[in-house]
């Protein structure tokens, strides 16, 4: 059987607005953790699903990612593996990772791709045959990371390289349910975008009735995330800054968002 039929994912809230997320493969027992905001919430989530805790995958070294990695690492015996860049921030990581690296997880290939700009270590998780990728706090649905350790052109190169390499049919899972005010926020850059307007009536009738707005998919992002958007002519043309490079207006962008 192909992987993507043995494949169940699990998501799930932790503290107020973060994500834990489980991959599991049913054939072989394989469970994947991507960050773990909460110990509490990963145990009760490994407890409703019945499924047996084997790798945790880190995206970055701040602590609403990593704050429960320790006591999960220790009640579950699973196998984390994170940044080289943060080997000396996250004392439990096993294994590091660099941009371009692979890693085995049971049956899973999961590619490590380096997107630095909200910090200088974030990786994003991807795993081509199932269609899944986990992009921390780099992208998120109608919206990326603030910057804090990089700047907003090495954001702007890890969207790109993201756009590049996802696939439009890739399911995206990220750090936060920010998508409401993302939502609001995009709607100001691209208030004519149809496809926009559809996503976010869809993201406010979720977010009333207490739903998750994500995963989202690549190309529902490529189509109405104006962060993702910033080399579209469209965008430049919304904002009067027709002609400009994609980083102009990817940095134009952010800043209105940093001071939203
Ligand atoms: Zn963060
Ligand atoms: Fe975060």
């Amino acid at each position: 059987m192909a992987l993507s039929d043995t494949t169940e994912i699990f998501q799930f809230t932790c503290l107020d607005d973060n994500f834990g997320v489980l991959v599991h493969d049913t054939d072989s027992g394989t469970t994947i953790a991507i960050d773990v905001p909460h110990a509490g919430a990963y145990e009760r989530a490994l407890e409703q699903t019945g499924w047996k805790l084997t790798h945790i995958l880190v995206t970055h070294h701040h602590w609403d990612h990593v704050q429960g990695l320790g006591e999960l690492k220790q009640k579950t015996g699973a196998t984390v593996i994170g940044p080289e860049r943060s080997r000396q921030k996250i004392s439990e990581l096993e294994r590091t990772v660099e941009d371009g690296d692979d890693v085995i997880c049971g049956p899973y290939e999961v590619k490590a791709i380096s997107t630095p700009g909200h910090t200088l270590d974030q990786i994003s998780w991807y795993i081509p045959a199932v269609n899944f990728a986990h992009t921390g706090d780099t992208l998120f649905s109608l919206g990326c990371g603030r910057v804090f350790e990089g700047d907003k052109e090495m954001m702007w190169s890890s969207l790109a390289k993201l756009l590049r390499m996802l696939p439009d049919e890739t399911a995206i899972y990220c750090g936060h349910e920010y998508t409401e005010a993302n939502a609001k926020f995009s709607l100001t850059i691209e208030p004519d975008n149809t496809a926009l307007q559809a996503r976010a009536r869809e993201v406010f009738d979720l977010r009333a009735n207490g739903k998750a707005t994500l995963p989202t998919t690549m190309g529902q992002e490529k189509a109405t995330n104006p962060f993702l958007r910033a080399g579209e002519a469209s965008v430049a043309k919304a904002l009067g800054m027709e002609g400009k490079s994609a980083t102009e207006v990817f940095t134009e962008i952010r800043t209105r968002k940093d001071n939203a």
